[in-house]
């Protein structure tokens, strides 16, 4: 493993670890949870990139380890793909109170920390999980598309200019969509197939 990109991730972690100013500091040292910011291949050429940790998450401090996380695992596992494979990761790395959703302030605070990430392992590919991952990419790579809805996007192949390159985008619905929604599930199924073609 590259030791720069591990101990450049591993910087941003130690940052979000000690992140005083971040409005859900103080939630999470009061609750005993853990920041989540991220695991997998430095050199993944596919991130997924969730919202915020639910509450396992948070406990565990590993990303989509939860139900929404054994649907995930389902997911790469249709297409053959392992977790270690890949890098996962939220937009925001503290759980919202309730599992509200993050506000101005928290993408304001955690966004930068996730540029980094980005910079640091350089994907072909990002794949946002649900409305709020996908609105939040497509309006940093300045897309087209940033500001329609997920029913619209979802297994759409999205083309954009990250700094060191091209990169895909493709959003698809979270995948706790498919524990309130069962139809969900075959609809992420179908799109998750789209990601043969990276592999
Ligand atoms: N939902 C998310 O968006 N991210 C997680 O890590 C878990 C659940």
């Amino acid at each position: 493993m590259d030791k720069t990109r591990s101990a450049e991730l591993e910087q941003i972690a130690a940052e979000i670890r000690d992140l005083k100013a971040s409005p859900l500091y103080e939630y999470r040292v009061n609750q005993g949870y853990s920041a989540v910011v991220g695991e997998g291949d430095p050199y993944a050429r596919i991130m997924f990139i969730g919202e915020a940790p639910g509450k396992k998450e948070a406990q565990s401090g590993r990303p989509f380890v939860g139900a929404a996380g054994r649907i995930l695992d389902e997911l790469l596992d249709s297409v053959d793909l392992q977790r270690e494979e890949v890098y996962i990761t939220n937009v925001v790395k503290d759980r919202p109170p309730e599992n509200r959703d993050p506000n101005a302030q928290e993408l304001q605070i955690y966004g930068p920390f996730l540029d980094r990430q980005i910079e640091i392992i350089q994907p072909e590919l990002i794949a946002t999980l649900g409305r709020f991952a996908t609105d939040f990419v497509l309006e940093r790579f300045d897309h087209e598309a940033g500001g329609k809805k997920i029913g619209d996007l979802h297994g759409k192949v999205l083309e954009a200019q990250a700094p060191y390159g091209d990169i895909t985008i493709i959003p698809f619905y979270h995948p706790a969509a498919a524990l309130y929604v069962p139809e969900r599930k075959e609809t992420l199924k179908d799109d998750f197939q789209v990601l043969k073609r990276y592999l």
